[in-house]
């Protein structure tokens, strides 16, 4: 009985090193990247990075959960607590099992986050909402129930679906990255593709719920906003601007829902 413990702490300790670290080395490479940038900030007038410090912070101990979270349904489905036998890995399976997992956690956050918002949770996730004008540091910048809650995905769908953890660890490593890159307050992912009748979500996606407080919940897609009409009103039309900068003024396009 040892043994999965010993599994779950080393898991817990390497994934921690290599999240926090990379977390902090990708931050510092990004706000090297984006120095004389200035045309992709979507909130011009507001300096996010003044939070950095206490994000940095917070990332620290939220991170924790996050990566229990992680080691925990690794190790449980490895030591096979689940419920269905590991599907087999092939060139088509592989991407086909990533591409559902992502789906299946864009449908899971969707439906925490809005949990988050409801009264009973709402002052468990404010703290994450202090980041007005998000930053690459912003994205673990939240509480134990949010980490929980949002990060129990990766606790929870090793055990309950049949994907081998391999698929985890890649859409773990995706979601890092792809979090880091949707709270750094650049828009890098414009595109037809970003707006309707598509279902990507950009920057500008997650920007907006942080500038407004009280629309677009989702993380990779648009579709469940669409769907239970909690978009905000003003996506398409900010996105469509992205796309053709020389026709309009951005700045003052792309300030005025949050001005
Ligand atoms: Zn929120
Ligand atoms: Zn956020």
């Amino acid at each position: 009985m040892i043994e999965p413990w010993l599994t779950f702490l080393s898991v817990w300790a390497l994934t921690y090193a290599l999240v926090f670290g990379s977390y902090l080395a990708f931050g510092w490479a990004f706000t090297v990247w984006a120095r004389g940038r200035g045309e992709r900030k979507i909130q011009p007038r507001r300096d996010g990075l003044k939070r950095r410090d206490a994000e940095i912070r917070a990332s620290a101990r939220s991170l924790v959960v996050t990566c229990a979270c992680f080691a925990g349904g690794l190790t449980l489905a490895t030591y096979g607590v689940r419920l269905f036998d590991a599907a087999s890995l092939s060139w088509w399976s592989a991407p086909l099992m990533f591409a559902a997992s992502v789906v299946l956690f864009d449908a899971w956050f969707y439906a925490v986050h809005r949990l988050a918002h409801t009264a009973p949770f709402k002052r468990w996730h404010l703290l994450h909402h202090q980041s007005v004008a998000p930053t690459v540091w912003s994205n673990y910048s939240d509480t134990a129930f949010d980490a929980f809650t949002q990060q129990g995905y990766f606790l929870a769908m090793p055990l309950l679906t049949p994907f081998p953890v391999e698929v985890f660890v890649v859409h773990r490593v995706f979601d890092h990255f792809n979090g880091m890159i949707g709270h750094s307050g650049y828009e890098v992912a414009a595109g037809p593709a970003s707006r309707a009748p598509w279902p990507l979500a950009s920057v500008t996606f997650h920007d907006m719920h942080h500038a407004t407080f009280s629309t677009n919940y989702a993380n990779h897609f648009s579709f469940w906003d669409r769907v239970f009409g909690t978009i905000h009103p003003d996506y398409d039309r900010r996105m469509a601007v992205w796309e053709a900068p020389a026709a309009a003024p951005a700045e003052a396009l792309r300030g005025r829902s949050h001005s």
